[in-house]
């Protein structure tokens, strides 16, 4: 089932959202790692493709979008009992932000994770975003319960993951892989922001945190779109200033790589709407687990030794990369309880031995089936 098509009784009872085609969501597991400034100025570069575009701030307790973009005009005002959302440019926006508190109140600050929920739901769902190919989501920072129940409850077509390249960031990112994964919302791109710094003399390039994780994540994940954006000043300066520096310097390397991100984003969702040139993987007694390609050839598995190359955080070191996994400890008559798409690149796997965290590129899959029937 195509990932935006998930039943979702939220969606029939938000008219708001009805001509919505994706809603996509920007999602870090920090704050301050600039996961705005990312969502900010992919939201401005698809609209640059000429796509009809919204962006929504689901951070209740630390709105940025206001500052990082100011529409002319910031009344809000409602329409059929929704709210018409602000615009700035061409792309329409909402934010708790936008929204009047009473004078002298606390605003999001006294609530609790659930209310917060509920508020960004009822923000999300009660705007009139008429029609739009892409809904932007500028998640709140984290993968705990606020950001699980919004998973849960927002009909998220993918997600995109920001972070920086500091040695526990490769942790984050699985962490917020999985969160996703646990709802079926592919991970389609990871943006490894304030990578480095590039002189603006000679030109020389001082990765300062090392060299980031994005290898890691296209071998273990098979998620090939990963980016990275350089510490620039112009990015901060434009966020204080209220205006993308994607519209500020569309030219500029940086714009650019803003553009590729959204280009590879859309590429890669309707990949995912077509079920692209992946196989079907599925577990036959007698032969292990099945990889069906399209033009119909078939790979058989042994499921123990897929069990044995498991890339998760519990049987290899993320930091070291050594096995954690003793090989001797899984049964040769292992077998995979479940097996479900992740997305456009991998598959999920359930292990009778009650292990769930396996995830498989199919890049590495095919590295491991042997040609069986043709
Ligand atoms: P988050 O949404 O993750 O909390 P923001 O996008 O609000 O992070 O960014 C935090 C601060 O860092 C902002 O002041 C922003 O302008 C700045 N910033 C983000 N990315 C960069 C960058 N690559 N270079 C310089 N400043 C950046």
């Amino acid at each position: 089932m195509p990932p935006n098509k998930r039943p979702n009784p939220l969606i029939d009872k938000a008219p708001g959202l009805q001509r919505v085609r994706h809603l996509l969501a920007v999602s870090s597991c920090k704050g301050g790692v600039g996961k705005s400034t990312v969502a900010v100025n992919l939201a401005y570069a698809l609209h640059g493709q000429g796509m009809k575009v919204g962006l929504f701030d689901a951070d209740v307790y630390g709105p940025s979008l206001p500052t990082i973009v100011r529409p002319r005009s910031t009344d809000l005002f409602s329409r059929n009992e929704l709210i018409v959302p602000l615009e700035a440019e061409g792309v329409k926006l909402m934010s708790f932000g936008f929204v009047p508190t009473a004078p002298g109140s606390s605003g999001a600050a006294i609530m609790r994770g659930p209310m917060v929920t509920q508020v960004i739901n009822q923000l999300l769902t009660g705007t009139d975003w008429g029609e739009l190919d892409y809904l932007v989501i500028d998640m709140p920072p984290g993968t705990g319960d606020i950001q699980l129940t919004l998973t849960q409850l927002i009909p998220l077509t993918a997600a995109i993951i920001v972070t920086t390249p500091q040695e526990l960031s490769f942790v984050d990112v699985v962490k917020g892989i999985q969160m996703f994964q646990k709802l079926k919302v592919p991970t389609i791109a990871v943006v490894e922001n304030m990578a480095f710094y590039e002189c603006g003399q000679c030109g020389h390039r001082d990765y300062l945190f090392g060299p980031g994780v994005r290898n890691r994540i296209v071998e273990q994940f098979g998620i090939h779109n990963a980016f990275e954006i350089p510490l620039w000043s112009a990015l901060s300066q434009s966020g204080d200033a209220g205006r993308p520096v994607l519209l500020e310097q569309p030219d500029h390397v940086v714009s650019q790589t803003f553009v590729a991100l959204a280009r590879a984003a859309d590429e890669e969702i309707n990949r995912l709407q077509t079920g692209g040139a992946n196989p079907i993987a599925r577990f036959v007694i007698g032969r292990g687990v099945v990889l069906t390609w399209p033009d119909g050839r078939e790979q058989d598995i042994d499921p123990a030794t897929l069990r044995r190359r498991c890339q998760c955080a519990r049987c290899i070191d993320e930091n070291t990369g050594q096995p954690l996994l003793d090989p001797e400890s899984v049964p040769d008559d292992i077998y995979p309880t479940e097996l479900h798409p992740m997305g456009n690149y991998a598959v999920a796997v359930q292990w009778s031995d009650g292990h769930d965290a396996s995830i498989y590129p199919y890049d590495f899959l095919a590295t491991l089936a042997a040609p069986a029937v043709g």
